[in-house]
């Protein structure tokens, strides 16, 4: 069965669902099939899989076992798995490969934050971040779903760099394979050492739900018990408001949900965030109030970037904590990042400060988020590739 195609939320306009699909198609990552007719196992629902061994003979226990080699083992060798017979291991190396993305570079910041430039198939590039968390003995991993973003948020150096195209879910999910490559972290740990990588945040670059069948699938597969396991508790998908999709993902993912506030006028989101312009801030808290699942237990994450005289000032404080009133929510204060160019400057530590404490007066955990692998630019925002759309030249004849 080939991959089922982009499907818009039903409850979307015929207009709206004609517009999406035409995106999708003008953004849709390359196939999954390698140049040499082998295609990529890798991203490949259960159902899927299930599929190709159908179409080579093969029962459907076979794709259960292939699922754990992939998923639990991390094996992407075919002759490493041990109890598939020698003969079919062969066949399987025919027709199929278990991919990677390509480590084109990869640096560690001196507080231990790790970043990737990872490489797929057709040249165009992403970074992937390992952030350890100092107090705790493990991190998360951050990926990215788009190559570039179609949005401008002005603080954000993605929003530089126009959309490329979507990541499939093989290379979604892949890049967090090939972190726990780097790591050694197939499959679990022999000692009662915990995983180190044991989280994921989608706040890489792109909007993930700008993507969302490819993240879908993707996470699908990273929550599936019988490999990588993640629950969905670990992972949690950030969206600057794309109210559509939001109940979408509550419904079909259940993930922790990280919404990016950062103004609260609309005045001013209009103009850091654009796509408040399509989706103001009453409407997207009206989409955070109805998300399955939140609850004191499970809070949903509002994202305010601090940025100097622009949204820092205490008066701000209060009216966000009035307009959140009533959703359970924690509110993570970023201190702007930097990067080459950028229009803002951090709001000093005192603004901060003030900041937190007042929406942690009303209630509200206001952590600050510590910047994390500035020296590398890994910090949240700062992340982008030099591959532009149309730049890569034609490959030799
Ligand atoms: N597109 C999604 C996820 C990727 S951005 C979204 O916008 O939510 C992840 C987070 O980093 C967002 O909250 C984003 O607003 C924040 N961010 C972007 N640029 C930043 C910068 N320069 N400094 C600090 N945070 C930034
Ligand atoms: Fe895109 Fe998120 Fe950056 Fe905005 S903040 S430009 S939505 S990646």
């Amino acid at each position: 069965m080939p991959a089922t195609p982009m499907t818009p939320d039903p409850s979307l306009t015929e207009a709206e669902r004609a517009r999406i699909l035409a995106k999708a198609a003008l953004f849709a990552p390359p196939p999954a099939t390698l140049p040499d007719g082998r295609r990529d196992l890798v991203g490949l629902s259960r159902e899927d899989l299930a599929a190709e061994m159908a179409a080579i003979g093969e029962k459907p226990f076979r794709a259960k076992q292939l699922w754990h080699w992939i998923y639990h083992q991390g094996v992407t060798d075919f002759a490493r798995m041990s109890s598939i017979a020698k003969p079919l291991q062969a066949r399987l190396a025919e027709r199929f490969v278990v991919g990677r993305p390509e480590v084109a570079a990869v640096q560690t910041s001196a507080d231990e934050t790790r970043k990737w430039l990872f490489r797929f198939r057709d040249g165009q590039q992403v970074e992937t971040v390992y952030i350890p968390d100092p107090e705790e003995d493990r991190g998360a991993v951050c990926i990215s779903t788009q190559v570039g973003c179609t949005l401008s948020c002005r603080f954000c150096h993605t929003g530089t760099q126009r959309l490329v195209r979507n990541l499939s879910a093989a290379e979604i999910v892949g890049q967090f394979m090939a972190a726990r490559d780097a790591y050694g972290e197939w499959p679990s740990p022999k000692d009662e050492r915990p995983r180190l990588l044991s989280t994921i945040v989608v706040m890489g670059m792109g909007e993930p739900l700008y993507n969302y069948e490819n993240v879908a699938r993707a996470l699908r597969i990273v929550m599936d018990h019988e490999g990588i396991g993640l629950s969905r508790r670990r992972i949690t998908l950030s969206t600057s408001g794309v109210v559509p999709m939001m109940d979408r993902c509550g419904r079909e993912l259940g993930v922790n949900l990280a919404v990016s506030l950062h103004a609260v006028t609309d005045e001013l989101r209009d103009e850091i965030v654009p796509l408040n312009r399509k989706y103001p801030i009453a409407e997207l808290l009206a989409a955070c109030r109805r998300y399955p699942g939140a609850s004191n237990a499970r809070r949903i994450t509002f994202e305010y970037v601090m940025l100097r005289g622009v949204n820092d000032s205490e008066a701000e404080a209060r009216e966000l904590v009035r307009l959140i009133r009533g959703i359970p929510a924690k509110v993570n204060l970023i201190p702007f990042n930097p990067w080459p160019g950028s229009p803002y400057r951090t709001s000093t530590p005192e603004a901060v400060r003030r900041f937190a404490e007042i929406v942690n007066e009303a209630g509200y955990a206001s952590p600050i988020r510590r910047p994390r692998g500035r020296d590398i630019l890994a910090a949240c925002g700062q992340l982008r590739t030099e591959s532009e759309r149309g730049r890569r030249k034609p490959a030799a004849a």
